[in-house]
């Protein structure tokens, strides 16, 4: 059996650990092209201007809202014009995305720069395509990691809370998922099995957000920066990151993409979804009482969905469910990595038992 485990190449993070992108650009190049979403190209790249500019010759320019073909082609154009030694990313996971795609076909190294932790995708070599409009196209593995990744805490701990949790919500489906591919031995993103060091990183993830997710949020709701909120970014980015990419995805992730058929959950965030996700694949898996009460408890005090109110599907129809459940099983689906029989009808009530579950935990 091979097993293959995927990282990006190096991985910086820290309270003020922007002032280091120029540092690190100047290893990489002497032209950068730097890709910024609308405020960090406003408010936060003026803060670090003179380290960029001893980085060599520094191209901003503003990202155009969507990772799409067209933005994709638009900054090739530009960093070839340019003459690009290198492609650095600010701001959310579309921001991230394009650039990755940018990097890899102008053969230069790229560097991405978070200003959320509200999802794993940062650390991956996977790029979601959309179309103008906004919906979902496909996703593209590409053929390299990101060379840096630079998470600036003290930027994340601005942000509003909500999204920390979010990349929580996330976060929490990584170990799930992944001992679900050990058990059935089921390929990861590189279609390999996943090692023993992924294993073990996303089992650090779970336990990282279990034990440190709470004293994480308070301080974010305060916009500091304390070691518990350094250990959730790191297992949200970083921990998660490498566990789904070289650990595999199971349920929750199909569950999630499932729950997207109804329209009442799109005022919710990935990681919100895949939180629900995970409670319904703890009853599609048959996982241990102590371990659902362990999680439940968990999403409660998060702030994560734990019922269909929450979720924004109250009182939804036996009908949609099935949908939900038939989205969920579609052959391409990651769900069929679960060691144990899946089905449309299997996914309905496991969705209907965790809302179930979620109301009598309200109630008690
Ligand atoms: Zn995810």
């Amino acid at each position: 059996m091979i097993r293959t485990t995927l990282f990006p190449g190096r991985y910086i993070q820290g309270a003020g650990a922007l002032g280091r992108l120029g540092e690190e650009l100047a290893r990489r190049g002497k032209r950068h092209l730097v890709v910024a979403s609308p405020h960090p190209l406003e408010h936060l790249l003026p803060t670090v201007a003179p380290q960029l500019d001893q980085a060599g010759t520094v191209h901003l320019e503003r990202f155009g809202r969507e990772c799409t073909d067209a933005e994709i082609e638009r900054l090739l154009a530009v960093a070839r014009e340019f003459g690009a030694e290198t492609v650095t990313a600010v701001g959310g996971g579309k921001t991230l995305d394009t650039a990755k795609a940018v990097a890899v076909r102008a053969g230069i190294p790229v560097a991405v720069v978070p200003t959320l932790a509200s999802t794993d995708a940062p650390c991956s070599c996977i790029c979601v395509v959309y179309t103008p409009d906004g919906v979902f196209e496909r996703a593209d593995i590409l053929p390299r990691n990101p060379d840096l990744v630079l998470v600036d805490t003290a930027v994340i701990a601005k942000a509003p809370a909500r999204f920390l949790v979010s990349g929580m919500g996330d976060a929490l489906a990584t170990w799930f998922e992944a001992d679900s591919c050990r058990v059935s031995r089921a390929p990861n993103i590189a279609g390999d099995a996943g090692s023993m060091t992924a294993h073990a990183l996303a089992r650090l993830c779970y336990e990282t957000v279990r034990d440190w997710g709470l004293l994480a949020r308070s301080a974010c709701e305060a916009r500091v920066v304390t070691p518990a909120l350094e250990r959730v970014v790191e297992a949200n980015t970083l921990l998660s990151g490498l566990g789904f990419e070289s650990g595999g995805l199971g349920a929750a992730h199909s569950i999630h993409n499932g729950l997207t058929v109804l329209p009442g959950v799109h005022g919710l965030w990935h990681g919100e979804k895949v939180a629900f996700g995970v409670l319904a694949s703890l009853f599609l898996t048959d996982r241990p009482a102590a371990l659902i009460d362990e999680v439940y408890a968990l999403c409660a005090a998060l702030g994560l969905p734990t019922t269909f109110a929450a979720l924004g599907i109250d009182g939804v129809s036996e009908a949609d469910l099935a949908r939900v459940g038939e989205k969920a099983c579609a052959p391409e689906e990651s769900i069929h990595n679960e060691p144990v029989e899946v089905s449309p009808a299997l996914v309905a009530a496991s969705l209907a038992a965790a809302d179930a579950e979620g109301r009598r935990r309200a109630r008690a």
